[in-house]
C-alpha cells in the first residue's frame, strides 16, 4: 500500500480534472459553468508553531482548499497524513463537491490537512498541533461557512479539539452557536450517534443495492478490504451481516489471507491492541503486499487512500465489483481496464457518501440542538445513499455511460442549475 503513495501526490487532481471532463463533454455543461468549476475558490495554506512536549519548537504546515460553495457551505474532512499537500487538498475538496451535491445536501465542499505522520506525536502534541492548526484557520471555517469533519488519521476527538478551540475564541455567549464548525464529534460533545460508522454502513448500502439491482445473492461472495481503519472495519462489520465473507485485508503493515474468512470483530480487537495494525494476526497468513488486488475473489473494497488501483494492478483483478470506501482509490488509467474488462465500479462520490450525510444530520442536531437516535440516523442515511443511487443507475442507462460519469453528471446538473437561476455576480 504504501509503495502507491508518492503516487498519490502527484496523480491525484488529474484523476479529478479527467473524470469531470470526461462527464462535462457527455452531458455538455454550460461551458461558463465548466469554466467556474475547473477551479478551486480557495487555497489557503498557514504556517503555525508548536510547542513539543520536550520544550522544543515546530513549525507546521496546514491546508484547506475550498473548492466551490455554490450550494452551501464548503464541508468537508481533515486529514493528518504525509502525502497531505495542496494537489492532494484540491483533489479531495472538489471530489466533496460533486459528492454534497450528488447526495442532494446543502453543502459545497472543502479539505484539508497536515502533512503529518501523527504516530511520530504523543497524545498532547497532537492536541496543541489540533488547536493551532484551528487558530491559524480562523474564520477561514465556521458553522455556516466551512464545516471540516474527520478523514484519513483524524478522529472524534480532535474534532471536539477542534471545536472547543474555535468556539472558545468566540464570546461565552455565543458558545453553544460555534459547535457545528466541525462535525464527527465525540456524541457526547455534541456528535452524532452513528457517524462513527455511516461511511462504513452507506458502502455496504451500496454494495447490497448494486446487489439487488443485479440479482446478485451475497451470502458467500468473497470480498477483500482495503484499509482497516474506520471506513474498512465498519463496511467489514455490516458486510458480515449480509453473510459475505471477508477472505483478505490490507494495511500499512501488509497483508493478511484467509480462504474460511476473517472475522472482522476480531480483527479490529487485535488491531486495537497492536497500535492501529493488523500485523502479526495469528488467524490469517501473511502474504505479499502485491498478490492483494488479484485475488481470487467477488468484490474489493478499497478504503485507505487514493491511487491504490492503478495499471499495474487493475488487469490482474478478478472481482465484479468495487466498492470505493476510499476518496480516489481508483486512477483515470486503471479506470479505463476495469471498463473495458467489464468491471462494476461504485464511484467514492456515491460509495463513501454515507459520511458526509451522517455530518450533515449532525450539523443539524447542532443547529436544533436536538438528540437523534442511532436507528433514525442510519435508516435516513440508507434513504438518501439509495436516493442517490437510484439516480446513478438511472442517468448511467440515459447516457449510455458508467457509474462514475453517470454520478458526476448528477452532482453537475445540480450545480449547473443554481448557477442558472441564480446568476453570476455582478
Ligand atoms: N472525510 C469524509 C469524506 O471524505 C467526510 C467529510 C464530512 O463529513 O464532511 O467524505
Amino acid at each position: 500500500m504504501s509503495r502507491a503513495t508518492e503516487k498519490t501526490r502527484t496523480g491525484m487532481y488529474e484523476n479529478v480534472m479527467h473524470e469531470f471532463n470526461k462527464a462535462a463533454d457527455k452531458m455538455n455543461l454550460d461551458p461558463g459553468v465548466r469554466e467556474i468549476l475547473a477551479t478551486t475558490q480557495n487555497e489557503i495554506i498557514v504556517h503555525f508553531p508548536v510547542k513539543m512536549d520536550d520544550g522544543s519548537v515546530k513549525v507546521f504546515t496546514g491546508y484547506r482548499v475550498q473548492h466551490n460553495n455554490a450550494l452551501g457551505p464548503y464541508k468537508g474532512g481533515l486529514r493528518y497524513h504525509p502525502t497531505v499537500d495542496i494537489d492532494a487538498a484540491k483533489a479531495l475538496a472538489t471530489w466533496m463537491t460533486w459528492k454534497t451535491a450528488l447526495a442532494g445536501l446543502p453543502y459545497g465542499g472543502g479539505k484539508g490537512g497536515i502533512q503529518i505522520d501523527p504516530k511520530e506525536y504523543s497524545d498532547s502534541e497532537l492536541e496543541r498541533i489540533t488547536r493551532r492548526f484551528t487558530y491559524a484557520l480562523g474564520e477561514n471555517i465556521g458553522p455556516d461557512y466551512d464545516i471540516p469533519a474527520p478523514d484519513v488519521n483524524t478522529n472524534a476527538q480532535i474534532m471536539a479539539w477542534i471545536a472547543d478551540t474555535y468556539a472558545s475564541s468566540k464570546a461565552p455567549a455565543v458558545r453553544f452557536k460555534n459547535l457545528h464548525v466541525v462535525t464527527g464529534k465525540p456524541v457526547f460533545s455534541g456528535g452524532l450517534e452513528g457517524r462513527d460508522r455511516a461511511t462504513g454502513f452507506g458502502v455496504v448500502t451500496s454494495i447490497k443495492k448494486w446487489a439487488e439491482s443485479n440479482g446478485v445473492d451475497l451470502k458467500g461472495k468473497k470480498y477483500i478490504v482495503q484499509g482497516f481503519g474506520n471506513v474498512g472495519y465498519w463496511a467489514a462489520h455490516f458486510m458480515h451481516e449480509t453473510g459475505a465473507k471477508l477472505i483478505a485485508v490490507q494495511d500499512h503493515s501488509g497483508t493478511i489471507f484467509n480462504t474460511d474468512g476473517i472475522d472482522p470483530e476480531s480483527l479490529a480487537a487485535h488491531s486495537k491492541e497492536n497500535q492501529n495494525s493488523i500485523n502479526a494476526y495469528s488467524q490469517a497468513e501473511k502474504i505479499k503486499d502485491e498478490d492483494f488486488f488479484g485475488l481470487d475473489c467477488d468484490i474489493v473494497i478499497p478504503a485507505a487512500l487514493g491511487n491504490q488501483i492503478t495499471v499495474d494492478n487493475a488487469q490482474h483483478i478478478k472481482a465484479q465489483l468495487i466498492a470505493e470506501g476510499a476518496n480516489g482509490p481508483t486512477d483515470s488509467a486503471a479506470e479505463e481496464i476495469l471498463l473495458e474488462k467489464g468491471i462494476t465500479i461504485i464511484p467514492d462520490i456515491l460509495c463513501n457518501s454515507g459520511g458526509v450525510i451522517g455530518s450533515y444530520f449532525e450539523w443539524l442536531q447542532n443547529k436544533r440542538a436536538e438528540i437523534w437516535k442511532i436507528d433514525e440516523v442510519l435508516s435516513q442515511l440508507e434513504d438518501k445513499i439509495l436516493t442517490a443511487y437510484d439516480k446513478v443507475e438511472k442517468t448511467a442507462k440515459k447516457y449510455e455511460t458508467d457509474y462514475r460519469t453517470a454520478a458526476y453528471i448528477v452532482a453537475l446538473e445540480r450545480i449547473e442549475r443554481v448557477y442558472k437561476e441564480r446568476g453570476v455576480f455582478p
